[in-house]
């Protein structure tokens, strides 16, 4: 497994690197946003997750993130935070993050973490290539075994990151897929933010629920003719949320 850290202080790149190596994993250093993207998107090197701290000399981590996804590599992104800035989290999912840690943090929760990423990450590559679609009539489909989803003209496309529309393909980030996949096996059933942040992000701790709602705010971008107006990615107000394929609302 390959891990690129992108921190401009040496002592805290270091250190990391060393105890990334002492467990197994490869791991190189990016000192600036720059660095990062051109290890990232002009070379050929391939890395597992990226490890990004926020606060980074020219192009911030934000930056680095969003120009990463615009530029469609879609690696998953654990991104170091400063502690108590609940902006900072919001604005790194909004750039595209998949996690997020902040600082200081405990190496055991890092490579729980990190290890979490990677574990998703391989189970949407093992899915296979031809798969079955699962169409709504069908009944309530298992999502462990539904790659492909299908509603309302939309194809939520799990092995492959994608999900399909009548006008357009959209690349879904890990997490965006991860939430998709925990809303179609909860499929018309109310599920609260507390369960989407612990069963999705497997996070229990201190973490601002106004996260989901962002990420929720982006699905309905790709999944409701009227984002505004949602009919599919329903608000329960003061529970979470839920998830229908038929017009309901
Ligand atoms: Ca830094």
């Amino acid at each position: 497994m390959n891990v690129l850290i992108v921190e401009d202080e040496q002592h805290l790149a270091d250190g990391l690197r060393f105890n990334l190596e002492a467990e197994g994993y490869d791991a190189e250093i990016a000192g600036d946003g720059e660095a990062a993207l051109a290890l990232l998107l002009d070379t050929k090197q391939e890395y597992d997750v990226v490890v990004l701290d926020v606060m980074l000399p020219g192009k911030d981590g934000f930056t680095v993130a969003a120009e990463l996804r615009a530029a469609g590599n879609f690696v998953p992104v654990l991104m170091l935070t400063a502690r108590g800035r609940a902006e900072d989290v919001l604005r790194g999912f909004e750039s595209g993050a998949d996690d997020y840690l902040p600082k200081p943090f405990e190496l055991s929760v890092l490579l729980a973490r990190l290890n979490a990423l990677l574990r998703r990450r391989q189970w949407f590559d093992q899915k296979p290539a031809s798969v079955v679609t699962t169409e709504k009539e069908s009944g309530t489909p298992s999502a462990d075994a539904v790659a492909q989803f299908t509603f309302n003209g939309r194809t939520i496309d799990l092995a492959n990151l994608e999900l399909h529309t009548p006008e357009q393909t959209i690349r879904l980030t890990l997490m965006e897929a991860e939430l998709l996949r925990y809303l179609i096996h909860h499929e018309g059933k109310v599920v609260s933010r507390k369960a989407i942040l612990e069963e999705v992000w497997n996070l229990a701790e201190d973490t601002d629920t106004r996260a989901i709602d962002n990420f929720i705010v982006r699905l309905r971008k790709y999944l409701e003719e009227d984002p505004a107006k949602p009919t599919h990615l329903l608000t329960v107000r003061g529970v979470g949320y839920r998830f229908v394929t038929s017009n309901s609302q």
